[in-house]
């Protein structure tokens, strides 16, 4: 199924709100293994986010979706503004005519191509990856997404900032993850239910 253009505006608000509540902890999770700004930087960005896709002219789900992308890219600073705004902008491409799998599949494909991260490398990409196939599978959950956010404790980071780390990278929840995870989130909330 695809959703609509209201459902994609209460998506990416439903994910500003909580990126919101949970600046802090994004930025403390980055402190452990980066420089302590992805709360803050996801912050700046979904804000800006927010007020760009609060405009009653856009009328299509991929006019919603680009006005976050370009947000994304022109607010954020760090290395996570681009990688969110290459997946939006891709997502938007095929948001108004492909169901919900085939457009984030998408999303993580440009996420994958901007960054060069594979799965394993402790980062964003070990949230989208996952919830590709869960989306595939209808087995998206809240419980399946925590689950992916755990699953990048153990791992070595081979990308970013956290990979100058090596070793020391192990042991942390990786923020870029985590703040993906929140995407899905409010997507199971907004779209799903
Ligand atoms: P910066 O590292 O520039 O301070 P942020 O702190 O906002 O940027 O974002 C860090 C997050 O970006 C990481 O936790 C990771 O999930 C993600 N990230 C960094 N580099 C890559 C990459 N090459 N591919 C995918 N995700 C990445
Ligand atoms: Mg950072
Ligand atoms: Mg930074």
């Amino acid at each position: 199924m695809t959703i609509t253009t209201e459902e994609t505006r209460r998506w990416l608000v439903n994910f500003s709100k909580r990126i919101e509540e949970e600046k802090q902890y994004l930025s403390n999770l980055d402190q452990a293994i980066g420089d302590g700004d992805h709360g803050s930087n996801m912050a700046r960005g979904v804000k800006a986010v927010e007020e760009a896709i609060d405009d009653d002219s856009l009328e299509k789900p991929s006019e919603v979706m680009k006005k976050a992308a370009m947000a994304m890219i022109s607010k954020v600073g760090g290395a996570s503004g681009p990688l969110y705004g290459s997946a939006f902008l891709e997502m938007s491409k095929s948001v108004d005519e492909k169901d919900l799998d085939e457009v984030v599949e998408a999303g993580l494909n440009a996420i994958k191509k901007r960054g060069q991260a594979k799965l394993k490398d402790k980062t964003m990409v070990d949230m989208w990856e996952p919830v590709v196939e869960s989306l595939k599978n209808d087995t998206l959950t809240k419980a399946s997404i925590q689950e992916a956010m755990e699953a990048t404790k153990p791992l070595k980071a081979k990308k970013g900032r956290a990979s100058y780390l090596n070793e020391r990278s192990i042991g942390h929840l990786d923020p870029g993850a985590v703040s993906s995870g929140y995407l899905f989130m409010a997507l199971i909330e907004e779209v799903e239910s």
